[in-house]
């Protein structure tokens, strides 16, 4: 095949694939358009998840009919000059191609008028054709309606998500910006169901609420860090507030949102030590610095920058995390884990150290692995344990006492089992559920209903669980859009915190899942278990101890959590034997 030019519809197919890859991404575009024309209103409506429509109304500064033809051109743009200009950019926009590309893939109708003007004007796009601009009767300010998204483009919309995803995307990307905007009042509605209102009084946690939900968004410890130009402010998480994932942490530079490694790994760094494994913070940190110290045009999307001095900026958002951090957990300061009696009831504030508290490293030295070795052979310490099967049940125990405030120590009459209480908890719950599931669930009244409120992805979640809790024993409705009032929970629950197992399901539910199926309904009860289960560092009288190792050895499967990991360590006579010397290797 010989070489020649693309035919220009082609090309702009192709162009336009890098700059508007799903809905959201038009969303984003038309976002950051109203931002940079000044508008302290914007509204956005969305129907079909943004395949159907996306429409974006904003008060901005508008622009003169005139020039409606060259908005829609390739790299036409009223905000750069120079290439001078790339390195002092301070507008969210400046390469003059998200119009045209987004009028490449749809049909796009872009209303316009400035303050100036008595009569607005419109103009249509059909698939990258212009027609003339018409005059109309508008308010000041520009209305863009995206209609039939990739309608010309069948094999982009193979690659679409589900409806839910996509929508999720969208709600997502809008409340992002509403953060960083927190002055212009965003309007987002999908479907006619309002995803998000804000007031544009300038009030972060507001928006933060919207986000994380209103009691996640109270619990946000503030930071704050200033050097020379560089500014760092914004929102984390304390230490009893993570998730499983790490798409709740939030990175702004200039008041872009970007997504940059670099600065996750900072800000995990900044909570070295405080995590668990596999857990992340909530973080939404605003990085101010001079424009000419940052690149934004890395890529067409602008979602990833670079930076002039990216080593001197990391080790800062590491200090601004770990200072606030430690200014409001002053007993992360502490290597030893005090003795807290409080017992975890529902008003009582979570006993500090956190439950869950990772073991703390000693510095420096690194700690010698403990040595129940077995002599001879390396045989890892789980060893004895394998020798039970997993499902085996287990002998009757004596317990003897509590370790750390998160062990158990039981005798059996086959040697010593040290209990994990959490994850041993966890299981009893989770078996009980299964029990129940099967000869029917018993549920309690809540004496007073619980109103619980989160944000509205995942209001919308929750509403695709409600049959399933319902079956399961929950008794939730929703109450607006995005609260639910908890009647009833599982009897088993006891005295656990609803909330909390409402949260445990939509917090870490997994962004393309689809509800309902057989199979993920146990995983969905076991989230739950993990989250109401009695935690590490709760300290447990006698009594419970010895209810907790009698409800243990009432399991089918008592050795394992419902998630696969061990509940105990058997330390058989035998191998205790070997390790004081008294049989075998010598
Ligand atoms: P860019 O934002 O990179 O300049 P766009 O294709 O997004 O490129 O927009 C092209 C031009 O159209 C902008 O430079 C701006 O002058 C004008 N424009 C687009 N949207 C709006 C809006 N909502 N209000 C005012 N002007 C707009
Ligand atoms: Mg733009």
């Amino acid at each position: 095949m010989s070489i020649r030019i693309l035919p220009p519809e082609v090309a702009s197919q192709i162009a336009a694939g890098e700059v508007v890859e799903r809905p959201a991404s038009v969303v984003k575009e038309l976002i950051e358009n109203a931002l940079d024309a000044g508008a302290t209103q914007i509204s956005i409506k969305v129907e079909g998840a943004g395949r159907r429509l996306v429409e974006v109304a904003d008060n901005g500064c508008g622009i003169p009919a005139e020039e409606l033809p060259l908005a829609v051109e390739r790299h036409a743009t009223s905000k750069l000059v120079s290439a001078a200009d790339l390195w002092r950019i301070q507008t969210l926009g400046f390469r003059g191609e998200a119009l045209a590309s987004i009028a490449s893939v749809s049909l796009l109708t872009l209303t316009s008028r400035t303050a100036k003007a008595t009569l607005g004007a419109r103009l249509r796009v059909e698939g990258g054709k212009i027609h003339p601009p018409e005059p109309v009767g508008s308010p000041p300010g520009t209305v863009v309606r995206v209609e039939n998204l990739f309608y010309n483009v069948p094999a982009r919309l193979k690659f679409l998500k589900r409806e839910a995803t996509e929508r999720r995307w969208i709600d997502h990307l809008v409340v992002r910006y509403a953060l960083a905007y927190p002055q212009v009042r965003f309007h987002l509605i999908q479907d006619k169901y309002p995803s998000l209102q804000t007031s544009g009084l300038g009030e972060r946690r507001e928006v933060l609420g919207a986000l994380y939900g209103a009691e996640a968004a109270r619990q946000m410890l503030t930071v704050f860090w200033e050097e020379d130009n560089l500014r760092i402010s914004g929102f984390i998480s304390p230490l009893f507030l993570t998730r499983s994932h790490r798409r709740d942490m939030f990175f702004y530079v200039n008041g872009r949102p970007v997504q940059d490694t670099a600065l996750s790994a900072a800000l995990l760094k900044g909570y070295h030590t405080f995590l668990m494994v596999g857990r992340f913070p909530l973080a939404a940190l605003f990085i101010e610095l001079p424009p000419e110290a940052v690149d934004v045009n890395v890529h067409p999307t602008k979602a990833e920058v670079r930076f002039r001095q990216p080593d001197r900026l990391f080790a800062a958002v590491q200090s601004a995390v770990r200072r606030a951090l430690l200014a409001n957990q002053p007993v992360a300061l502490s290597t030893s884990l005090p003795a807290s009696d409080a017992p975890s009831g529902k008003d009582v504030p979570p006993p500090l150290p956190w439950p869950g508290w990772p073991p703390m490293p000693t510095p420096q030295t690194p700690e010698p692995s403990p040595s129940i070795s077995v002599p001879n052979e390396s045989q890892p310490l789980t060893a004895p344990t394998q020798s039970a099967l997993p499902g085996e049940r287990l002998p009757l125990l004596r317990p003897v006492g509590q370790v750390a405030a998160t062990y158990l120590v039981a005798e059996g009459p086959d040697g010593l089992y040290l209990i994990d209480q959490h994850a041993a908890h966890e299981r009893i719950l989770f078996e009980r559920f299964l029990e129940q599931h099967q000869k029917g669930v018993v549920s309690q009244n809540l004496l007073q209903p619980l109103v619980v409120h989160v944000s509205a992805p995942a209001a919308r979640l929750l509403n695709e669980y409600l049959p399933l809790l319902n079956e399961w024993g929950f008794q939730v409705e929703p109450f607006g859009s995005t609260y639910f009032v908890v009647r009833s929970i599982p009897a088993i629950l006891g005295n656990s915190d609803p909330g909390q197992a409402l949260q445990a399901l939509i917090e870490d539910s997994e962004e393309d899942e689809a509800p309902l199926q057989a199979l993920q309904e146990q995983r969905l009860i076991a989230r739950i278990c993990k989250r109401v289960a009695i935690k590490g560092g709760t300290r447990l009288s006698p009594e419970e101890q010895r209810a907790l190792l009698a409800d243990l050895e009432a399991c089918q499967m008592p050795r394992t959590c419902p998630h696969g990991r061990p509940t105990m360590i058997h330390l058989s006579v035998d191998l205790l034997e070997r390790q004081f010397g008294r049989r075998g290797a010598r």
